[in-house]
């Protein structure tokens, strides 16, 4: 089959290179000129701080100093290793900076040869069903083409999810999203509220308790009025928003009066180039998706790398492989009737868990049988042992040690050299 892949982060490049594995023709459209993605660092940032309305978006959320919040080991994609022997150094740290990552992704690119099948500097802006089971295909730059597939790897870390908050407008400081965060100074000697408390909000609060004079780290984790970390740093439920002199409000504790606020709340999913009959986005759930993957509609129309609270890369490589398989009829679906059932019944049980809409994406511990459900139906091998052991040890560790995680010895190791 004649199959695009639209974008060339991990999720696109992995897609491409399991396309090719079944045969099919490949071509791969990406709106910058390089690959990589969320893990090509940009130190420009956007003109609207909370990125909800900026004249120029800027794709990547990368900050200065950032570190995986995975081992390489887990990250690296199953069947090319993140070491000498793959597309990495033996010697790098196994919580590597970003730019490591970037050449990672940069060495599997060239090694399974998908560099020639990328077109660079185009930026999808269409795509649309056309006649005889085809997709049509348009970019800004002019081009104009149809496909049998294709498959949606445009990444879900740009668009900032901004939660409202009462009194905002009270508020006379500065509002920043973490997507155009790039490092502490700005907040020199400020008090500095952070709304977040998953990875970017933990690295960012105590990157810049470094340089502010207070941070207040708030997070629905945290219970108690006020907790301690360190000088300076101390953690907060959820604020209840501003008051009319535009200090923040907490539930069980007196105003503060702060300087700066920086929401690390997530990213929104958007598929500006696809038209609403066909895919809508409803409260951050992207419908109607069979195994958050496929079109029941439309099975030749495939979305890699939607789940989040995963390990990305191996997860993407499996939704890529399955798909590929798929296009080759070497598995079936159920009939489309079964796989709208299927997500009917999906939403009213996470409803009867209280998870919220916006969650929907999200699989934590499901990634594992997900990831091995999908290897079942495509005929691939599940996970190997090491992989949930390691997993599991990793997220104790940032648990127990949310500072210092990156320096603690693992006991379990992937085959990647560490
Ligand atoms: P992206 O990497 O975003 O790639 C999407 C590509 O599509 C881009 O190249 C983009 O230019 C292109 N594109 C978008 N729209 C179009 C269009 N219309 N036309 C053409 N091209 C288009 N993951 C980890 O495994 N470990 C970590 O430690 C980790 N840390 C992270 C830290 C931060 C701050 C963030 C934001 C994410 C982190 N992630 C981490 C998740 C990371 O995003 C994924 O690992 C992965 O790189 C996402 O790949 P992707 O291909 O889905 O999306």
């Amino acid at each position: 089959m004649k199959v695009a892949v639209i974008g060339a982060g991990a999720g696109g490049l992995v897609s491409a290179r399991e396309l090719l594995r079944e045969a099919h023709e490949v071509c791969v459209f990406e709106q910058s000129n390089q690959v990589g993605g969320a893990w090509v660092h940009d130190s420009e940032t956007e003109d609207d701080p909370l990125g909800i309305q900026p004249v120029k978006s800027i794709h990547s959320s990368l900050y200065d100093s950032l570190r995986t919040n995975l081992p390489r080991d887990l990250m690296a994609f199953m069947d090319y290793s993140f070491d000498s022997h793959g597309g990495g150094d033996d010697h790098w740290e196994r919580y590597p900076h970003h730019n490591l990552v970037l050449e990672y992704l940069k060495s599997f690119s060239q090694h399974f040869n998908i560099h020639p099948l990328i077109v660079f500097d185009q930026r999808v802006t269409n795509l649309e069903v056309a006649g005889d089971n085809q997709w049509r295909i348009k970019t800004a730059s002019g081009i104009d083409e149809c496909f049998d597939a294709v498959s949606v790897c445009n990444g879900h870390y740009t668009l900032p999810y901004v939660p409202e908050l009462d009194g905002a407008s009270n508020f006379k400081g500065f509002f920043l999203h973490s997507h155009n965060y790039r490092n502490p100074q700005p907040f020199s000697e400020q008090s500095v509220a952070i709304l977040g408390a998953a990875s970017s909000g933990a690295d960012i609060s105590r990157e810049v308790a470094t340089v502010a004079k207070k941070v207040f780290w708030c997070g629905e984790q945290f219970n108690s009025p006020t907790e301690q970390v360190n000088n300076g740093l101390s953690r907060h439920p959820i604020p209840q928003g501003f008051n009319q002199q535009g200090e923040l409000l907490f539930r069980d504790s007196a105003p503060v009066s702060i300087d700066s606020f920086i929401f690390c709340t997530g990213y929104r999913y958007e598929f500006s180039f696809i038209g609403h009959d066909i895919i809508s986005v409803t409260d951050n759930q992207v419908r109607p998706l069979h195994m958050d993957l496929v079109h029941p509609a439309h099975p030749t129309l495939s979305f890699i790398g939607l789940p989040y609270l995963i390990i990305p890369f191996p997860l993407f490589e499996m939704q890529a492989r399955w798909f590929a398989r798929l296009l080759t009829g070497s598995h079936q679906l159920p009939t489309e009737t079964k796989m709208i059932v299927d997500l009917v019944a999906r939403r009213s049980d996470l409803t009867k868990t209280g998870s919220k809409d916006r969650h929907y994406h999200r699989l934590g511990e499901e990634q594992f049988s997900y990831i091995n459900k999908l290897a079942s139906q495509c005929g691939d091998n599940p996970l190997p042992e090491w992989y949930e052991l390691l997993a599991r040890e990793v997220q104790q560790a940032r648990f127990v040690n949310p500072e210092h995680y990156r320096s603690v010895p693992l006991h379990y190791s992937g085959t990647t050299v560490v």
